[in-house]
């Protein structure tokens, strides 16, 4: 089996959650995508971030007619912060070793990942799949600490869309894999802007999420 885990605050979950589940499982033929909300962070209370138990709910919604997708507690469940090396852990324990597991983040978000707790260990624990988003260059991974030198004209030709698609060897690892997606342009943030501004949301959310959110008032 390879499952991919797809972690985020999903505060909602959007189009381009969706996109990236499926590009990224038919590209690489994983046989399923997990979708990770994070659970809610202890005594830090924000406006702008819905309690758990609604994104984990707006998640299950967005992906319950899709048999490849599913969605795992491992976060929700915990009391305190989890951090992504302990959630790797528990998933593969629980899938066991014939499981191959795919890391799948956004490339904004894996620029942030030497600050992450256990970074080194949690690179090589296994196979990173960074997805392209706009605005974010695959050449500012140059610079990156904890990789491996990457030839600068390949990551220029992801950019440019001459090339979609980079594997590069991580030491002691098991391997990352840079994708370039079809560009999609929506952040939780922007949604959660209009919500407040009361703008319209087109079709930047998936329908059950967007009746849920009016539903519930959410933002
Ligand atoms: P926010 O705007 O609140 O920061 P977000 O839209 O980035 O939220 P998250 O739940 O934080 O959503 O993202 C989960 C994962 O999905 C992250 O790895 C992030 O990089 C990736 N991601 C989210 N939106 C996109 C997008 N439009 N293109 C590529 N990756 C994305």
């Amino acid at each position: 089996m390879k499952i991919g885990l797809f972690g985020g605050t999903f505060n909602p979950i959007h189009r381009c959650h969706l996109a990236i589940a499926v590009q990224t499982r038919d590209r690489l033929s994983l046989d399923r995508v997990v979708f990770i909300p994070s659970g809610d962070p202890p005594h830090k209370p924000s406006e702008s971030l819905a309690p758990a138990t609604h994104r984990f709910e707006m998640v299950r919604r967005a992906i319950e007619a899709d048999p490849s997708f599913a969605i795992s507690d491992v976060e929700v469940r915990q009391a305190t912060k989890s951090y992504s090396i302990d959630t790797v852990y528990t998933l593969q324990e629980e899938y066991g070793a014939a499981t191959e597991l795919f890391f799948i983040i956004g490339l904004d978000a894996f620029l942030e990942l030497p600050s992450w707790r256990q970074a080194p260990d949690l690179l090589r624990s296994c196979h990173f799949v960074v997805v392209s988003r706009p605005g974010v260059e695959f050449l500012s991974l140059c610079h990156m600490p904890l990789l491996p030198a990457i030839e600068r004209a390949s990551l220029a030709a992801l950019d440019a869309r001459m090339q979609d698609r980079l594997d590069i060897p991580i030491p002691n690892g098991i391997g990352l894999t840079l994708l370039r997606l079809p560009p999609c342009d929506v952040s939780a943030s922007e949604i959660r802007r209009r919500l407040k501004n009361r703008l319209s949301l087109s079709d930047l959310l998936p329908a059950p999420v967007e009746s849920y959110i009016i539903r519930f008032g959410l933002y």
